[in-house]
């Protein structure tokens, strides 16, 4: 589901939820120097004559995170050409303006399959190989991003053509700040995930070279159905969890803990697992 906020009264701020822009601080940022006091529309932000998008800027977009969402709304918004009619809800979907939740996976499907080459086991792609109903869809939705090149990590900010962006490894300073460093061969997730590995018996969970294996691994594990989603849940707990702890070190500076990054994973993967699943929890 898409909105294509068109109205050139609306505020200029409303552009935000065109792109993924509305909880940062872009909002606070996306105002003219010349209307600085009053609040700035659509309207002030486009140009006519050129139909293009102009923003002059109170302060500067000057950090990562900024530049991040800069980047992000401006590709969101590439499209849209406002008019002074009424906004548009819109669905792309397979059926016209209907949207169901099979509908939606079988979209992700269908740019997964397009995108990852992962093998289900007998050849077929499938969008089972990633979505996991036992943790949350921001999760789901970071293991998509990352396997899809979607993450906003340093390498896919200097490649947007964003200056000054150090690319390496937060934690080790030898590989690249991308997924499949950071997710699997940077020697800190390695030893975090041998230790989940001990934790539930899955040494497999540390063999992989490359994300898209690894994640042919999971979905191809030994044992029941209900043991296997369990696996690939901590598995994809402990990514959502090195994701916060790089966060956390690039944005506030916090070094990270491997004693407190396992003892995340195993919480969060316990309560995850037994509120969204039949079984009691984890031992
Ligand atoms: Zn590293």
């Amino acid at each position: 589901m898409v909105v294509e906020i068109q109205n050139r009264q609306r505020p200029a701020v409303d552009l935000c939820y065109q792109g993924h822009s509305s909880q940062g601080q872009m909002k606070q940022v996306l105002t003219t120097q010349q209307n600085s006091n009053k609040q700035v529309s659509i309207a002030n932000c486009w140009d006519n004559g050129t139909s293009s998008w102009v923003v002059t800027w109170k302060r500067q977009p000057w950090s990562e995170s900024d530049l991040a969402q800069w980047a992000d709304l401006q590709q969101a918004l590439q499209n849209i050409h406002p008019t002074v009619g009424h906004d548009n809800w819109k669905w792309i979907g397979i059926e016209e303006n209907t949207f169901t939740v099979k509908d939606f996976k079988k979209q992700l499907a269908d740019i997964s399959a397009a995108t990852m080459g992962l093998n289900n086991g007998g050849g077929n792609t499938t969008i089972e190989s990633l979505w996991n109903s036992w943790i949350p869809m921001k999760v789901n939705f970071l293991i998509w991003r990352a396997v899809n090149e979607r993450l906003l990590i340093k390498t896919a900010l200097k490649h947007r053509g964003i200056p000054n962006i150090e690319e390496g490894c937060t934690w080790c300073n030898i590989g690249l700040d991308e997924p499949q460093h950071l997710f699997i061969r940077c020697q800190v997730a390695r030893f975090i995930c041998s230790i989940i590995a001990l934790w539930c018996k899955t040494p497999q969970l540390t063999i992989a070279q490359d994300l898209f294996v690894w994640i042919d691994m999971l979905n191809n594990l030994d044992g029941s159905k209900e043991k296997r989603k369990t696996i690939k849940s901590i598995a994809f707990t402990t990514i959502w969890v090195l994701w916060l702890r790089r966060n956390e070190e690039i944005f506030k500076a916090k070094g990270i803990q491997i004693q407190s990054s396992v003892e995340d994973i195993k919480i969060l993967s316990f309560l995850w697992v037994s509120n969204r699943s039949k079984l009691r929890g984890l031992t």
